[in-house]
């Protein structure tokens, strides 16, 4: 049963109610979530109040009743996210808050990692979480075990990493502390900005981490294959994905490639062209060759330029 109801709050446990936003499309899944945190009676929080409309600002101040607003919250600044969070604020004179430095909205004191908020018996914990976003914050719910995860880990999709604000090493460090929080106290949901809740939730964000993986161990091969470019690279590791999506893939396949060029695998000799790291071609092309290794990037370099000139014909 498909519980992802347009504007109308779905109550997900005693103290989370969602409401989901009429804004699907590519990289919003079904919508947005916006949840509302916090005990019946007591004070709320409102995490991710989403794009500006009408008819979604009703819906959270239904969701919301007679309690008073503790707290507006912003997981990352993406567009998707935050743009009705000012009205919302307003009408409920609660506070913003984010991680971002330079939020474009009013906020209140800075959300660091580790940041408590607690209200009427609900206690929120900030964990900074970037890849996504640098700005990108879950929170753990404390009395529910839960973890609100925002754009780290949907329901309908993996996420995107755009660079340069994006960054896949941040990302599967984040992914890790999910993880180790999970093998240190327990969680039991996650409640996602994008699609249902994901309960048991460590299969799903151990399935993510791997798919990551492989996707860099694919763009590994096809490099030490001499595929240099991020096009050969697409249409050789992409094969399942319409080619509509390439565009996307593309971009996603950018974060792969500055996460290995930052990890030193693999160097970016000029832009968009990507070779092996010195290390590997050694052990790969000459095992026990004793080479000079910067001959070897030498010999790497002129390879790639060879094959890049048989086909597509530069060079
Ligand atoms: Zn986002």
């Amino acid at each position: 049963m498909n519980t992802l109801l347009k504007g109308t709050p779905v109550r997900l446990s005693e103290r989370v109610l969602r409401v989901t936003q009429n804004n699907p499309g590519m990289f919003t899944g079904p919508g947005t979530n916006t949840y509302v945190i916090g005990s019946d009676g007591g004070p709320a929080f409102v995490l991710d109040p989403g794009e500006d409309d009408d008819v979604h600002f009703e819906a959270i101040l239904s969701a919301v009743g007679d309690r008073k607003v503790a707290t507006v919250l912003i997981s990352h600044t993406h567009r998707d996210h935050w743009p009705l969070a000012p009205r919302v604020a307003e009408h409920t004179r609660a506070e913003i808050r984010a991680f971002s430095e330079q939020p474009p909205f009013t906020a209140g004191p800075r959300l660091e990692d580790g940041s408590r908020l607690s209200a009427g018996g609900t206690t929120l914990v900030a964990l900074h979480t970037p890849g996504h976003a640098s700005d990108h914050l879950c929170f753990l719910l404390e009395e529910e075990r839960a973890v609100f995860t925002a754009d780290l880990v949907m329901g309908w999709s993996t996420s995107i990493i755009a660079p340069p604000d994006g960054n896949l090493n941040q990302y599967m460090a984040s992914l890790e502390r999910l993880i180790e929080l999970d093998r240190r106290r327990g969680i039991d949901v996650l409640h996602p900005g994008h699609g249902e809740s994901i309960r048991p939730p460590l299969g799903r964000v151990r399935e993510i981490y791997r798919h990551r993986q492989q996707r860099t161990d694919q763009a590994l091969d096809a490099i030490a294959a001499g595929v240099a470019t991020i096009p050969g690279m697409v249409e050789r590791i992409y094969t399942d994905v319409d080619p509509k999506l390439h565009g996307a893939a593309a971009f996603s396949l950018r974060a792969h490639l500055d996460a290995l060029v930052e990890g030193g695998k693999v160097k970016e000799t000029e832009p968009g062209w990507y070779v092996p790291a010195v290390g590997d071609l050694v052990k790969q092309a000459r095992p026990n060759s004793g080479l000079d290794p910067d001959r070897a990037m030498d010999l790497a370099v002129q390879e790639t330029r060879r094959q890049r000139g048989t086909t597509d014909g530069k060079g």
